[in-house]
């Protein structure tokens, strides 16, 4: 679904990427894990091109997000993003952040965007909150929200930003249940979190990313009980 080979993306002198390479398979979940400013964003940014990478191969479902000719809305609407900052829109009712995707992007009438809209706020547990605005929300409504705006794109793959680092404490869980359900029903996803109870529940593979490369790439058994790269235990030492 996803291949991500040699990235490298610079900013100015700095290379943050010095070659990253990830295979994310279709119904996967690859969790990200790495210290501030290892590059996790710019990873996920490069898939869909929020960030032009400097050099490498990037291929979301066949597209290949290099080549000129790719529609990159259409990149971002097969692998779109759920942000740390939710970005929903606060002028919109929580239906119209749900609905404007699918209407423009997809080309759906606005009575089927509704009726889409209306199942996924059930789905993420929220049906009663359509003509709220955002900021009548909590934190995790607001992300739980920004899922179901995700969702009504109709996405291949999911790419996940800190979903859950903005939020209290107690309104981590209610965001983490939704996401267990995606990987449940086969969504692919990119994940990058400091939620390691997560990590060694839901994914299929943990990827550690220092120095910009991936370091350790290893399911999440291994990845958790064996520790052998000398920083990621110390960075799970200090997380853990
Ligand atoms: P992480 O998500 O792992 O914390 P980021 O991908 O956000 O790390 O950032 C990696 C490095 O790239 C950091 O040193 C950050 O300051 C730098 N960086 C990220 N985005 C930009 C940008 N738009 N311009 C300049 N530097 C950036
Ligand atoms: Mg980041």
């Amino acid at each position: 679904m996803i291949s991500i080979r040699n990235l490298h993306k610079s900013f100015g002198d700095t290379e943050v990427l010095k070659g990253v390479n990830i295979e994310v398979a279709k119904g996967e979940v690859v969790v990200i894990i790495g210290p501030s400013g290892s590059g996790k964003s710019t990873v996920l940014r490069c898939i869909n091109k929020l960030e032009e990478p400097t050099s490498g191969t990037i291929i979301v479902d066949n597209y290949d997000i290099m080549d000129k000719s790719t529609d990159i809305n259409m990149v971002r609407t097969e692998a779109t993003m759920v942000f740390q900052h939710f970005n929903l829109f606060p002028h919109m009712t929580v239906l119209d952040n749900i609905t404007l995707g699918p209407i423009k992007v997809r080309g759906t009438s606005k009575k089927e965007a509704n009726d889409l809209g209306r199942n996924l706020l059930k789905k993420v547990n929220l049906a009663e909150k359509d003509s709220d605005f955002p900021n009548q929300l909590s934190g995790g409504q607001k992300q739980r929200v920004a899922i179901a705006r995700a969702l009504a794109l109709q996405p291949k793959a999911i790419l996940f930003d800190e979903p859950t680092s903005a939020l209290d404490p107690e309104l981590v869980g209610e965001v983490l249940e939704v996401m267990k359900t995606l990987a449940a029903e086969g969504m692919t996803m990119v994940v990058v979190t400091h939620e390691m109870g997560f990590a060694q529940e839901v994914a299929d593979r943990v990827l550690f990313i220092d120095e910009g490369v991936v370091q350790v790439d290893k399911p999440p058994k291994e990845f958790f009980s064996n520790p052998e790269h000398p920083r990621l235990k110390d960075f799970l030492g200090k997380v853990i």
